[in-house]
């Protein structure tokens, strides 16, 4: 297994609900290391610039307006195989459907707002990291 990178963004819905430390000592927990970590809000242009791969769907304006609702904590992670271990640690995108003992499956109330973002892929991950951090600054966070 390769050692791969995966944004995860702690989404408003986590920050309103004071979940912030509970969701990144479960991504502790899990073995991922942190890169980087902030606290910033996006514009609404921003999350529609962030999520593009979606424009179009019936769920993009609700989607992006959420997003820029109110503060998120983007974190960048590092772990062997980061993309699909931080997937089964988040579980499926409609809380109904997560495993038991998944982040959504635990704190998310639907589909929509469901606490935290994972990267589908290293490819995507790469390019998600580099919307929110400079690499410099991540580079010189490894251990
Ligand atoms: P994931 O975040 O699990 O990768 P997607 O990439 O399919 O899921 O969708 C991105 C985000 O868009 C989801 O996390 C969720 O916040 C929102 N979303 C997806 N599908 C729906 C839907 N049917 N209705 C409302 N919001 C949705
Ligand atoms: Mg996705």
């Amino acid at each position: 297994m390769a050692t791969e990178r995966t944004l995860a963004i702690l989404k408003p819905d986590c920050v309103r609900k004071n979940l912030i430390g509970e969701v990144i000592r479960r991504i502790q927990e899990a073995g991922f290391t942190i890169l980087g970590l902030r606290l910033t809000r996006l514009t609404k242009a921003q999350a529609e610039g962030f999520y593009a791969v979606h424009k179009g769907k019936p769920f993009f304006e609700e989607l992006t307006t959420f997003m820029s609702s109110g503060p998120c904590v983007p974190v960048a992670l590092e772990k062997e195989n980061a993309i699909a271990d931080f997937r089964t640690l988040i579980g499926a995108t409609n809380p109904d459907e997560a495993d038991e003992g998944t982040i959504r499956s635990d704190f998310a109330d639907s589909i929509g707002e469901n606490i935290v973002h994972g990267s589908d892929s290293v490819a995507n991950g790469e390019i998600e990291i580099n919307y929110f951090f400079d690499q410099a600054t991540l580079v010189a966070n490894e251990r």
